[in-house]
């Protein structure tokens, strides 16, 4: 194993340095919903939505989501779409949909108990190392390390660790380097203290080491480089595509049409489009992506806005025009299902973010 620098420390520091963390998080933490609680339930869906997502938005989320679902057979029995409704805004689908299958399989073939055993739970969909730690330090108390970004940049200043913190291949460094720090006498109050020191005081930007519980112990500080750490690597920017989306009328009504499962926003609804060809018009672009994609002939009344769209890989510029239904049947090879609706019907349907950027000008439009 590669030197991480907390190998160079004595048993002795490390034990100070956890005792420190220990002691600080119970003097100086944020009062979180989910830190009332050790229900596993309850850990796991808030650390799956902590995942990619700020605390702040959380919060609200995680109660709704516990008051449709308060626990795993109220989960397991609901509809998949009443699921992506209840997430819907809080992106990475993903989520969503393993967590459900998670709780199905559990309800089916454990009577609904999660398991406290690293093989056995972390086998389930959609959990890696991350959430399986989480769930199981901090609700069974075992002891692994959670490493996350906030992880990873306090351990990268703390021991300065040179590995950069958004290469695949550092982690096993960072996990390594947790596993040796950890207090596996409470690995969950650890673990958090780690997190909430990297939230709160370690920043990304402008820590406040003056406050720091850890600032003796610091490596970044004592040889005053910490903003030479984390090390990353550069990234090749994330390319951008110009789309454009038809709100086809038929009628009052409203085409939405349902992406497939398996893929992005897999199982969320939104209205047909595509991305523009080289050349061609923002309105061309529209007629001929709802043609290719549901088999519809439409003619474009107006363009009703414009949005931008960032997802993790790449970014969107659309162009939103209301078209009117002149001919064509949806096919049906093409989107998983649709619905006719009316505007005010929307909001039955869990839609992607980018469509929320519009649907309040879309709403107000008195054309429709
Ligand atoms: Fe981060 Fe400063 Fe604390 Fe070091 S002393 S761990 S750089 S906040």
């Amino acid at each position: 194993m590669e030197k991480t620098g907390v190998s160079e420390t004595s048993k002795k520091e490390r034990r100070a340095i956890r005792k420190a963390l220990v002691s600080w998080f119970t003097a100086n933490q944020r009062r979180l919903p989910w830190r009332e609680t050790t229900d596993p339930y309850h850990v796991w869906v808030s650390e799956v939505m902590l995942q990619q997502t700020q605390v702040n938005t959380v919060i609200s989320y995680y109660k709704r989501f516990l008051d449709q679902f308060p626990d795993i057979f109220y989960l397991a029995a609901a509809d998949a779409q009443d699921v992506l409704k209840c997430w819907e805004g809080l992106g990475y689908y993903a989520r969503a949909r393993n967590l459900h299958s998670a709780a199905r399989r559990l309800v089916a073939e454990n009577q609904g108990r999660i398991p406290c055993e690293w093989a056995a739970f972390r086998k389930l969909p959609g959990v890696g190392d991350y959430i399986a730690s989480a769930v199981l330090s901090i609700a069974f108390g075992k002891p692994y390390p959670m490493v996350d970004g906030n992880v990873k940049r306090v351990l990268s200043r703390l021991f300065a660790i040179n590995a950069p913190v958004n290469r695949s291949a550092s982690y096993r460094i960072f996990r390594e380097t947790a596993r040796m720090l950890l207090d596996k006498t409470i690995p969950g109050r650890f673990n958090q203290a780690v997190m909430e020191v990297g939230a709160i005081v370690c920043k990304p930007r402008r820590p406040d080491c003056d406050a720091c519980p850890v600032r003796r112990w610091c490596r970044a500080l004592a040889d005053d480089r910490v903003a030479g750490y984390p090390v990353r690597i550069k990234r090749t920017p994330v390319p951008e595509y110009r789309m454009a989306i038809g709100v086809v009328a038929k009628g009052r009504k409203l085409l939405i049409v349902q992406r497939p499962y398996d893929g992005m926003l897999g199982g969320l609804w939104e209205f047909p489009g595509g991305v523009r060809q080289s050349g061609e018009s923002a309105a061309s672009a529209c007629a001929r992506s709802v043609g290719e994609t549901v088999g519809l002939e439409v003619e474009i009344e107006s363009r009703l806005t414009r949005i931008r769209h960032a997802y993790t890989h790449f970014k969107v510029v659309a162009d939103v025009f209301l078209c009117r239904y002149r001919g064509g049947r949806v096919r049906r090879n093409g989107p998983i299902a649709h619905q006719w609706v009316l505007a005010k019907g929307l909001s039955r349907y869990p839609l992607p973010g980018s469509h929320h950027k519009f649907i309040p000008a879309l709403l107000e439009n008195r054309s429709i």
